[in-house]
């Protein structure tokens, strides 16, 4: 007989990892699924500067990683590339589809984070991976001494438009307000680098090339002028979606899809709880998922004690 886990945590980003390595402390018998490789969308940012404890920051791959050795260390068993299609309740018993397979565990912890939007307009499907990219971690070296728009004015667009300035020669920000939503540290240090500028008011209309990259238009939102500029590649980091789609109709979520809670990290389905960027919380940062993700092991083991 297939066995039953004391808990299934369904995501390995910050939360993710850090309810497996409270969970596997606490002695439960752990699995956690990533659908990717572990570290989720922090495991792509090039410098996290704000978690503590790290007065120089640290890359968001190096500080996943090391979370995900400190689960492992603690008895957590991890399986990376497993995609998790539905979820169920059954006899007392949360079964976790995996591949048409049914896992079982007593408690569930859901924390499969967000995937970052882009626009449904004219190029983006066209050239993506020709150019249009979600990561400028991941794609940023290809673009040396070249030109790049960053569409969004939020931390992540800010953050990662300054990353580029590592290694591209022009980088426009094209937002479609006259203030930016990011931190003001970060507007501070973008005001001061001479690589970047914003195209203020503005909305991306199409992106245009020849089996590559190499124009966006853009439209003035209040004269709806429209003007174009020669670049070799646009990075979207206008906000993101959570991923529950795999949970709809089980768990209530938010009007944006976002998992609803109590304080305890619980969703309205007893033994289901929730945690990180997936999660109808107020502040998408690591340090938030890793305190929700502890948060979220208690109250299973808490769970477990006094239920199952
Ligand atoms: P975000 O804060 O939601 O910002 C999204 C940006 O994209 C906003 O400026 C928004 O414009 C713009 N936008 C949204 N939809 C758009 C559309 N359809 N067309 C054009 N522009 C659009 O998203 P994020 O920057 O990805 O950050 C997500 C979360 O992670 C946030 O809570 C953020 O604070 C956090 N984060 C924190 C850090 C850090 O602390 N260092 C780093 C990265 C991310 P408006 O401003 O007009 O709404």
């Amino acid at each position: 007989m297939a066995e039953t886990y004391d808990i299934i945590i369904i995501g390995g980003g910050p939360a993710g990892l850090t309810a497996a390595l409270y969970c596997g402390r606490a002695r439960m018998k752990t699995l956690l699924l990533e659908k990717a490789t572990a570290g989720g969308q922090a495991a792509t940012t090039d410098l996290i500067e704000n978690y503590p404890g790290f007065p120089d920051g640290i890359g968001g791959y190096e500080l996943t990683e090391k979370m995900k050795q400190q689960a492992l260390r603690f008895g957590a068993e991890i399986q990376e590339i497993k995609e998790v299609s539905g979820l169920e309740v059954k006899d007392n018993l949360r079964l976790v589809k995996v591949d048409d397979i049914d896992i079982k565990a007593k408690t569930v912890i859901i924390a499969t984070g967000a995937e970052s939007k882009t626009l449904d307009i004219p190029g983006v499907a066209e050239f993506r991976g020709k150019g249009v990219s979600q990561c400028a971690t991941c794609d940023g070296a290809f673009y040396r001494d070249k030109v790049v728009a960053v569409i969004g004015g939020g931390n992540s667009a800010v953050e990662e438009a300054l990353f580029l300035t590592k290694f591209a020669s022009k980088v426009y920000i094209v937002h479609r307000r006259d203030q930016l939503r990011a931190d003001k540290i970060l507007q501070e240090r973008l005001q001061a680098n001479k690589k970047i500028e914003i195209v203020w008011n503005s909305h991306l209309k199409k992106i245009l090339g020849n089996g590559k990259v190499e124009e966006i238009v853009v439209e003035n939102k209040n004269t709806h002028d429209r003007t174009g500029h020669k670049v070799d590649g646009v990075f979207f980091y206008i906000g993101s979606v959570p991923n529950t789609g795999f949970c709809e109709g089980l768990v209530e979520l938010d009007e944006r899809e976002f998992i609803i809670t109590d304080e305890s990290m619980q969703t309205n389905i007893p033994g289901v709880f929730a945690s990180g960027d997936c999660r109808a919380n107020l502040l998408k940062q690591v340090a938030v998922a890793v305190g929700e993700g502890a948060q979220a092991a208690v109250g299973a083991e808490k769970y477990i004690e006094e239920n199952a």
